[in-house]
Order: C-alpha cells, then structure tokens, then sequence
C-alpha cells in the first residue's frame, strides 16, 4: 500500500491519481492531508479502472457533531474515460451526491470534501464569491472567476465527438484545473489569515 502525504484542502484530483500510477488497473493507497505539517485527515482509496464498471472505493471515519464514537464511512464513485483525439485518455469522476434533492452526476476531474462525502466542486458549495480574493489573487496569477470558466464551458457545447473529447473541452478542462489550484491556494492562505487574527484577539 503506498502512503502520501498532500499539503492541501482535502481534495482528489485525477492528475494527481494519474502522477502516482493509480489509473493502471487495480490500485490502493493511502491519502493523508495536512496544514503546516499538521494532519488534517487520511482516506483508504481504491482505484479499478480495468473494471467493466471503472470506480473509486474511498473509506474513512468521520465523527458526528456532538458524538464521541467514530463511524465508518464507505464510499465509492463511478469513473468514465474519454478518448483524447491524439491518442491517450482522460479519466473523470461522476459526482454521484444528490443536490436538492437531484442527482448531480456531473462528470468532474477533481473531487472536494462535501459534508461527510466528497463530490464536485458545485456539491461541496466553493465559490469564489464568498471571499474577497483581490489582493491574495495576486499571488497565485491571473484567476479565471467561475461565471468566465461556465462560458467557456458552454462554448465547448460538445464535449465529445467521434467518441473523442473535442479540443474546446479539453481547454475548458486545462482552464478549470488551473483555476482550481489557484483558488484553493487562496482558501487556504484566507485560513491561514483567519487563524492569525484569530491568535492575535487571544493575546
Ligand atoms: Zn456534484
């Protein structure tokens, strides 16, 4: 079993899958999150992608507001591949939780901690509205906001053609994977401040 240790929110992102050989066939590891060297969580996964019905088994404990005991959480997503047009694949999550009361299925390349699952970035509620990025932004390059990503997005209306992803989805995809990375630096340089002033009104 290989053991990895992220310094990051805790998220799954098929690149990363992908840089540690876990999308060649039956595959298990261990993923361990951190901040400033603290742990912050650790999941089992298992990633089958020579299956008929490609998934990942993800399995961890969780412990209720308000409960001592820990429970036991197994939990598994589908997985697709797409054939790239020069030759390759990708692969995708399928968001499987259910946002008001429907089923999201969104097929995604990274999945974010929701609740006590992990799903899409639209189930697990980021955004970048909620924080005022401008200084902070500066520091991880220019951002793409979320309503520029979506029209990007609608611009590659087919992802696919041929059986094969078409060459505007695959830029929609470059866009949003950077994107993401620079807006979960920002999330986590805001927690950082938070807990400095946090630290500064104990003094
Ligand atoms: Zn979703």
């Amino acid at each position: 079993m290989t053991r990895y240790t992220v310094e990051q929110s805790k998220r799954i992102e098929l690149s990363w899958l992908k840089s540690k050989n876990f999308l060649e066939g039956y595959r298990s590891g261990n993923i361990k999150w951190s901040m400033n060297e603290n742990p912050t969580g650790n999941i089992n996964i298992v990633v089958d992608t020579f299956s008929e019905d490609p998934n990942i088994k993800l399995t961890y404990k969780i412990r209720k507001q308000r409960e001592e005991n820990w429970t036991d959480i197994n939990f598994s997503l589908k997985m697709e591949s797409l054939p790239c047009r020069f030759g390759g694949k990708k692969w995708f999550f399928i968001c499987g939780l259910f946002k008001n009361n429907k089923y999201c299925g969104q097929r995604v390349r990274i999945l974010y901690e929701a609740g006590n699952y992990f799903g899409c970035r639209k189930c697990a509620n980021l955004s970048y509205e909620s924080c005022n990025i401008s200084g902070l932004a500066k520091q991880f390059g220019r951002i793409v906001s979320f309503p520029e990503i979506e029209k990007i997005r609608e611009k590659a209306k087919r992802t696919h053609y041929n059986g094969k992803l078409t060459k505007k989805y695959l830029r929609y995809l470059r866009i949003e994977e950077k994107s993401e990375d620079s807006f979960v630096g920002i999330s986590m340089l805001l927690t950082e401040k938070v807990k400095r002033i946090k630290n500064n009104f104990r003094k």
